[in-house]
């Protein structure tokens, strides 16, 4: 990697502010699921045992820049106490401050002890975070010597706490978290293990196509699932039913389908299709090659999920961003499922994926420990397999 790595950093004795991304689902002040954190934990702990005095930061939910009591980082500072190793959790090692900047901030930032660690409260109970505000930038620098980024998640937006701030600390670099996003996604994108198969899907071909633009000059075969079959498939004139197009992207789907033949890259669309007269579990779905005219399509068929499983078997690298199908709906979740367990069923080969619904249906299908890589960060994975510099990494200081 080409920034500064935490490792790289003089930890002991010093203040870091570490961004980390605690954007955690929280219901009644609970804590509904700790991934986030427990993902960054390996950074934190680090950080920690060579002495440095912690100060995190994070934002949690869209509180549009006033304080929100809903929105308080307060019971994740507790459940982090719970979830730290517990010689570092000792007594008063983790402290929460009611604000982010401000003199209450300053001191309790100034009296941190080696090993300490505080919480900041939700960065973006101030406007100034999102508009990447200097002067803010310059109060969250002043609580510290070093800044760390682990928040991949939150790297391809361009805030204080993400950019701002930089510009303010004397080094800036990546926590392990950051790091190992990078290096996973950077090695599939400058020098995949060939056959290289990248899987998309998901609503809207719209949301995707700088990344299928930018991956056809890269992979070996691409796999088109989920809502976005659809418009391809009716610029190739076949019949879609109901099924959800977007008109105005026909064109470019055509030229997306020439492209890929002039890079030899093997496209693949759904041959069969499970279908449905509406988006709900109780509807009757059924399996069928032609989507008839008043019916839509809501999930790949068993045959498509067959052909696809068997691309997936002979890759040495996979991506894989967005589900097959309605996944969210029994009826329409097996071609999801079906391809989640491909993947890991193919121990030999690196694979990747990101985006909330394709992580979630990992999961839900109990393969999770069999993926090389989750990614934490849909948008940002995203930005990263269009090409795009991510401003929160471009922003971090260059190794040499
Ligand atoms: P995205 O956020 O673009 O990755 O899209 C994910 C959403 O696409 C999920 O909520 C799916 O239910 C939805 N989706 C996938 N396939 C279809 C489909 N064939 N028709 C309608 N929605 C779909």
């Amino acid at each position: 990697m080409s920034k500064l790595s935490i490792r790289d950093l003089p930890l002991n004795d010093h203040r870091i502010l570490m961004r980390v991304d605690f954007n955690v689902p929280l219901e009644d002040g609970r804590v509904m699921d700790d991934t986030r954190i427990r993902e960054t934990l390996p950074t934190i702990e680090y950080a920690l045992r060579h002495g440095a005095r912690l100060i995190l930061a994070s934002h949690l939910g869209r509180p549009k820049g006033k304080p929100n009591p809903l929105m308080s980082l307060k019971t994740v500072a507790e459940r982090l106490r719970m979830m730290l190793d517990k010689e570092l959790a000792r007594g008063e090692n983790v402290g929460f401050c009611p604000d982010c900047v401000g003199i209450e901030a300053e001191e309790m930032a100034g009296k941190l002890e080696k090993g300490q660690t505080l919480l900041l409260e939700n960065l973006r109970f101030h406007s100034e975070e999102e508009a990447n505000d200097e002067k803010f930038a310059k109060q969250l620098a002043a609580l510290a010597d070093y800044y760390v980024n682990d928040a991949f998640g939150t790297a391809h937006r361009a805030h204080a706490s993400t950019v701002g701030i930089t510009k303010f600390v004397q080094k800036s670099a990546a926590g392990l978290l950051m790091e190992k996003e990078l290096e996973y996604l950077g090695r599939a994108m400058s020098h995949p293990e060939k056959p290289f198969v990248a899987i998309l899907g998901g609503a809207k071909v719209s949301d995707k196509i700088a990344v299928i633009q930018h991956l056809l000059g890269k992979v070996n075969t691409l796999i088109v699932g989920g809502a976005m079959a659809y418009t391809f498939l009716k610029a190739q004139g076949q019949p879609v039913g109901k099924s959800r197009v977007e008109d105005d992207k026909l064109d470019l789907a055509k030229k997306i389908l020439q492209d890929a033949k002039s890079h030899n890259v093997r496209f693949l669309l759904p041959v069969d299709h499970v279908v449905a007269d509406r988006i709900d579990a109780n509807a009757k779905a059924q399996t069928v090659k032609t989507i008839p005219e008043n019916l839509m399509g809501l999930d790949i068929g068993p045959e498509s999920a067959e052909l696809f499983s068997e691309e997936i078997s002979r890759a040495a690298t996979i991506v894989w961003n967005g589900p097959m199908g309605v996944f969210e709906l029994s009826p329409f979740s097996k071609g999801t499922f079906k391809l989640a367990r491909a993947v890991a069923e193919n121990p030999a080969a690196t694979s990747i994926v990101g985006g909330g619904d394709s992580v979630s249906a990992v999961k839900a299908a109990g393969v999770e420990d069999k993926i090389t890589h989750i990614s934490t960060g849909g948008g940002a994975s995203l930005e990263f397999l269009e090409g795009k510099d991510l401003p929160g990494v471009k922003a971090l200081t260059d190794k040499r």
